[in-house]
């Protein structure tokens, strides 16, 4: 009787620690379900996005601003060997307003300055890679420097001519990298406001500067610009509004890191970039671009 009993108290204690386990699993089960559900729909729309900023591209010394057409050639061929797809800037407004989708690994490769060498020596490699690119040049550059010595691929600057080139050839998008705020010399760094400076006059100021360059590639090249590059990556808390207002809807910063990129267009506002120095071999660099 005793034994009995006992065994019927042990097999009664089994089957509450069973039904313990039975319970912690089911809901293990359905919190891990749960929990995997809202995890998928919060990154339902949010891509990872690395940018590259190249500057010239030519057979110079490489430096922190140079690569040489080899080097390009390898960082093409490194993206697409990993399953990389260029995206261009409309694409990506597109999807920030809903429309289309984006490539499961997508980069954007952007070019600052507006050396004719993107034209020259970048743009075949991008054919050849099937790949697209945003170039932002510098109005006062192509106004004044480019016509006065031009076509040299180690330091001419496009013409409008060549802007033009470079729009038909379906695979670049110009930006703007204002018309001429690019100085190191003046008492503004970039396109920051000074301190002595009203929001008005400041306000004119830019305003009146990434119109020019508006105008100038209207009637030059048929376009207007949609990006814009911030000289030097800087900028002051006043910038982005005047920019907006111009009718940008992408604003490329110098601060590396990745970006994520979603439905909401205000995410391009601000992209980070990493800056492909020519000192770095291809895989250093592409190591640090694609580590996240
Ligand atoms: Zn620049």
């Amino acid at each position: 009787m005793y034994k009995c009993l006992f065994v019927n108290k042990s097999m009664y204690r089994l089957l509450i620690v069973l039904f313990i386990i039975l319970l912690c699993t089911a809901f293990f089960i359905a919190g891990k379900k749960i929990f995997t559900v809202s995890a998928e729909k919060s990154s339902e729309k949010a891509v990872l996005l690395p940018v590259i900023m190249y500057h010239s591209v030519c057979e110079k010394t490489p430096s922190d601003y140079i690569v040489n057409p080899q080097q390009f050639k390898n960082d093409l061929a490194w993206l697409k060997n990993n399953g990389y797809s260029s995206v261009s800037a409309h694409q990506l407004i597109d999807y920030t307003h809903g429309i289309g989708e984006l490539p499961e690994k997508p980069v954007f490769i952007t070019f600052d300055d507006g050396f004719y060498n993107n034209l020259s020596l970048a743009l075949p490699l991008l054919e050849k890679f099937d790949m697209c690119a945003v170039v932002s040049i510098v109005g006062r550059y192509t106004d004044d420097y480019a016509p006065a010595d031009p076509h040299v691929d180690n330091y001419s600057y496009l013409t409008w001519s060549d802007i033009s080139e470079l729009i038909a050839s379906g695979r670049i998008e110009i930006g703007s990298h204002t018309y001429d705020l690019h100085s190191n010399k003046s008492e503004r760094h970039g396109c920051t406001k000074l301190a002595s400076e009203t929001v008005e006059k400041y306000t004119e100021m830019l305003s009146t500067d990434i119109g020019l360059l508006k105008t100038e590639l209207i009637q030059n090249c048929g376009i207007a610009p949609v990006v814009f590059a911030y000289p030097f990556g800087a900028l002051s808390q006043e910038s982005l509004p005047v920019i907006r207002d111009n009718g940008i809807l992408m604003t490329l910063t110098c601060r590396e890191d990745i970006n994520l990129i979603t439905r909401d267009s205000d995410c391009l506002y601000g992209i980070f970039r990493y800056n492909r120095s020519g000192l770095l071999t291809t895989e250093e660099f592409m190591e640090k671009i694609t580590k996240n």
